[in-house]
């Protein structure tokens, strides 16, 4: 039996700034368990659709127009991005965003610190960080402004992995780095769904390698979804390979 819905995003329209209307009804789901890959090219709207669910619009001047967000049957878009923390959803942004001046390890303790642990469970989440990311353990002295851009991605990952998340919206995490980096992050993409359960909402223009690691894809184009499907199927697709997988 299919897995239930865990994120039901159903028609969302998103206008920046009062006038400048970026999404024009968006709708997508992502099953407890799965990865989900959004797609599409520069500016089609990935990154406002991950900032739409997780309330993250208000200081761009962007609302959500049209439409609802279901987490768990619960609607969210009222719910302010701590909220969602509590209940399990964490975004890492693009760009990757550590703070530079403090260590690596103060990065990924500043994540316990949005869910509130006790100071036990957050060693004990620090350790799974460190077991996931063994690159981070060796690094948890250095200034994160230090490490390299794929370390930070690391760190990035790791500070939402603090949390303890159900669910990670990862924005662009190929963004820079180079390909055998990218692929170490997704595998550990992989681990994380397989191994802890952790479903991921991910933006990727780096469509080859998202179709290798996601369950399923949407295409983004101008603010809407042109296409969706199962990995495979869309790898095989003649469209998606022309336009998108650069093969043809
Ligand atoms: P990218 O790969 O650049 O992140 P994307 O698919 O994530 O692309 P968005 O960042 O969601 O796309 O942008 C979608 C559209 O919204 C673009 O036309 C962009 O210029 C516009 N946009 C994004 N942020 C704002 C903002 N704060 N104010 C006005 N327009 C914005």
């Amino acid at each position: 039996a299919a897995p239930p819905v865990l994120l039901d995003v159903n028609g969302i329209e998103v206008i920046y700034n009062h006038v400048i209307l970026v999404l024009k009804g968006v709708s997508l789901q992502v099953p407890e368990g799965r990865i989900v890959a959004l797609l599409g090219a520069n500016g089609a709207g990935k990154t406002t659709t991950l900032r739409a669910v997780s309330n993250l619009l208000k200081g761009e001047r962007g609302d959500v127009t049209k439409g609802q967000i279901r987490y768990r049957d619960e609607r969210v878009e009222r719910l302010s991005p701590a909220e969602l923390v509590q209940r399990g959803v964490v975004q890492v942004m693009e760009g990757r965003h550590c703070f530079a001046h403090l260590t690596v390890e103060e990065n990924l303790l500043a994540g316990a610190y949005t869910r509130r642990l006790g100071r036990g469970d957050t060693q004990e989440a620090l350790e799974r960080v460190y077991q996931y990311f063994p690159r981070l353990k060796q690094r948890r002295t250095s200034q994160a402004g230090y490490t390299s851009g794929g370390e930070q991605q690391m760190t990035a990952i790791g500070r939402a992995l603090m949390a303890s998340p159900n669910m990670i919206l990862l924005d662009e995490p190929s963004m820079g780095l180079a390909p055998q980096i990218v692929e170490e992050i997704f595998q550990i993409v992989r681990d994380l769904n397989q191994r802890e359960g952790v479903s991921f909402l991910l933006a990727e223009q780096n469509t080859n390698i998202a179709l290798r690691y996601a369950d399923y894809g949407y295409i983004l184009e101008n603010g809407r979804v042109v296409m969706d499907g199962a990995a495979d199927a869309l790898s095989a697709n003649e469209d998606v390979k022309e336009f998108y997988l650069g093969i043809s």
